[in-house]
């Protein structure tokens, strides 16, 4: 088996640090990439950590993948060896239920498996992600990535990118609409861009004093400190859609209370039980919806790439060498980062 150089967490409480693992040999129908960048996604914090409860050690975690192919498969037809090629959330899911039929594979009916801490469907081995300098993946799941994007900057898109498009398509956001984007890390500045980009009027609630000049850089039309009383209520009734991407536990009343009537609060960050309660009658009172959304399928995220490569979006991102995660990850917690790190995967490969 082809091995592979990776970074790893042993336990939810060691740092990470150099580990070998084995890749898979070439099935027919996938793909060998060299990776070259991997962005670091909050997720990837929460795996390591073990914070959702389900972490299998080791992790190593990354799913923001960019590389170049270096074989393929006997039956492999969409690539060929050289390709440049993005691998996002996903490595494989049933391919045969009617969620996969309709490209939302992050909805399989038979559940998807996981870039890393995720069990493989054909050998039961447990998935490693994109701290590495390698990976194999089904072609199904691999993306192409369009000339014009930069390469560095475009391996967020394929979780903070796609996170934040998708829900935003999907739940309507149009030109004219009051968009409000809470938190203004990784996937908040990307919401910014294409909510922007969909013709919205944009609001950033941050609770970092020090963002306001640079939402606005970003093409916030408005900022809002999300800890001050009185700038709350001002915005009170206002917002057609919020997009939550909040990674911890926080109290979504006074959020909800932002929404026109028929406004959506549309949950990315928290996969925890909300608490404190929500209000119902924060709700009821003007037919609010409180929604969530998952990542996205394969098919949107490749259309993520091409919109970005034809409007010329981009991640704004700080590079990162793979020795330096466990410091980023300390920044990251600190809400810390302009605002993706990306890891360029020279700094692993070219380790002792
Ligand atoms: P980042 O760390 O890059 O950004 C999170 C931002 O949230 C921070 O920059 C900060 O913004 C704000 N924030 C952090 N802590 C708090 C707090 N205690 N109270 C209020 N606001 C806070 O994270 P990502 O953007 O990478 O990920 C965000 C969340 O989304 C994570 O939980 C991640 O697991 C999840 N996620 C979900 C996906 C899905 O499919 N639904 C896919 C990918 C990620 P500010 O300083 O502006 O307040
Ligand atoms: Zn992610
Ligand atoms: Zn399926």
């Amino acid at each position: 088996m082809p091995q592979a150089k990776s970074y790893a967490a042993q336990s939810s409480t060691s740092p990470l640090a150099p580990f070998n693992i084995e890749r898979r040999a070439l099935r027919s129908d996938d793909v060998a990439i060299e990776i070259d960048y991997c962005g670091v996604c909050h997720s990837d914090i929460h795996a390591a950590e073990n914070d959702w409860g389900n972490s299998v050690y080791p992790v190593v975690p990354g799913h923001e993948i960019i590389g170049h192919i270096t074989a393929i498969g006997s039956s492999v037809s969409r690539f060929k060896v050289g390709d440049v090629v993005g691998v996002g959330c996903m490595v494989d899911s049933c391919k045969d239920c009617a969620a996969c039929d309709d490209g939302l594979e992050q909805y399989c009916l038979n559940g998807f498996v996981g870039t890393y801490n995720g069990t493989d469907k054909i050998d039961g081995t447990i998935t490693y992600g994109g701290y590495s300098d390698s990976i194999v993946v089904h072609e199904r799941f691999v993306l192409n990535v369009p000339k014009a994007l930069n390469v560095a900057t475009a391996a967020p898109l394929l979780c903070a990118g796609i996170t934040t498009y998708s829900p935003l398509k999907h739940f309507g956001v149009k030109a004219g609409h009051k968009v409000g984007v809470l938190g203004m890390g990784g996937l908040g500045h990307m919401g910014v861009k294409f909510a922007k980009a969909m013709g919205a009027e944009v609001t950033i609630f941050t609770r970092s004093e020090s963002k306001v000049a640079e939402a606005k850089k970003q093409g916030a039309d408005h900022v809002v400190i999300s800890t001050d009383a009185e700038q709350m209520a001002a915005v009170a009734g206002h917002f057609d859609f919020l997009l939550d991407t909040i990674p911890v536990q926080h109290d979504l009343n006074p959020y909800l209370n932002c929404l026109t009537y028929d406004g959506v609060h549309i949950l990315v960050g928290l996969l925890e039980p909300v608490e404190p309660a929500v209000h119902a009658g924060n709700l009821i009172m003007k037919r609010r919806v409180l929604a969530g959304s998952l990542i996205g399928g394969i098919p949107e995220t490749q259309e993520v790439l091409d919109f970005c490569a034809e409007h010329n979006i981009s991640c704004d991102v700080e590079m990162l060498d793979m020795q330096n995660i466990n410091a980023a990850y300390e920044r990251m917690k600190k809400g810390d980062v302009k605002y993706r790190f990306v890891i360029d995967m020279a700094s692993l490969k070219n380790a002792a």
